[in-house]
């Protein structure tokens, strides 16, 4: 007989979780600040069982959900930053494991190899999304791992052809920059980064518009998600408010 922890326990798991969750090895003070507005607008109860109690309520053994990172360094393309992709294999293990979900990680092009790896580091078998789809979720210790387009219009394709394929019960995205209100994503430095970003906002868009949930981390201001907290991350970071390139419209992710 399996025992379930108490609401108690569970709320003092989380409450640890999120402790850790705030610790920067690069001492940024921002990071305890911003998850304290994201605290305050959520209900005030630990974020990570807020996030936890959402999928939980959601993603039925089968379903697909997917998992958006990927932040490319110029220079670095095939490899890119090591934060996204690490919590997103940890997030698709226990998918996996835990709900019987099948989960789907979508990267740029260039680090599928890279993200293939982090999966098998993780315990995950790297899938592509036709093996993913065939896969007995019974038995799941598998992630599929896809490129999704840089490209504004093929992005916009390959979103609806997901939602409408695989019918995604919950989007995710972890470390992913997001676009500022005029539409592209930027580096903290305020450099624009279209060029060489997958479009994540068009599947969180369209999993929107067709309401499916969307859950997101970030630890800046400009990673998808980080919308509900634009003119908190304009307070703490006024450089935000602008950019370095034509658009004029900020570096923080909006909407
Ligand atoms: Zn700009």
């Amino acid at each position: 007989m399996v025992t379930r922890p108490s609401s108690e326990v569970l709320t003092a798991i989380a409450e640890n979780l999120d402790l850790q969750m705030q610790v920067s090895v690069r001492a940024r003070t921002i990071v305890p600040r911003l998850y304290a507005a994201a605290r305050a607008r959520q209900g005030d109860q630990p974020l990570t069982l807020l996030f936890a109690q959402q999928l939980l309520s959601r993603v039925q053994p089968g379903d697909v959900v997917l998992i958006n990172t990927g932040w490319i360094v110029p220079g670095f393309d095939y490899w890119g930053e090591s934060d996204g992709p690490v919590g997103a294999a940890v997030l698709a293990r226990a998918l996996a494991l835990g709900l019987q979900a099948r989960p789907l990680i979508l990267v740029e092009p260039s680090i599928v190899p890279m993200l293939e790896r982090v999966c098998w580091a993780a315990g995950v078998v790297p899938l592509s999304e036709p093996q993913l789809r065939a896969h007995s979720q019974a038995v799941n210790r598998a992630a599929g791992v896809s490129a999704f387009p840089i490209e504004p219009l093929a992005a916009d394709r390959e979103a609806s052809r997901l939602m409408d394929e695989l019918q995604p019960s919950a989007v995710l995205a972890i470390e992913k920059n997001g676009p500022s209100r005029g539409g592209r994503p930027h580096m903290l430095r305020g450099y624009d980064r279209s060029s060489f970003t997958a479009k994540a906002d068009r599947v969180f868009g369209e999993a929107r518009r067709r309401g499916v949930p969307t859950l997101a981390i970030g630890d800046l201001g400009n990673e998808l998600g980080m919308g509900l907290l634009e003119d908190v991350v304009h307070e703490l970071l006024p450089a935000s408010r602008t950019c370095r390139c034509p658009c004029g419209s900020g570096r923080c992710h909006a909407g």
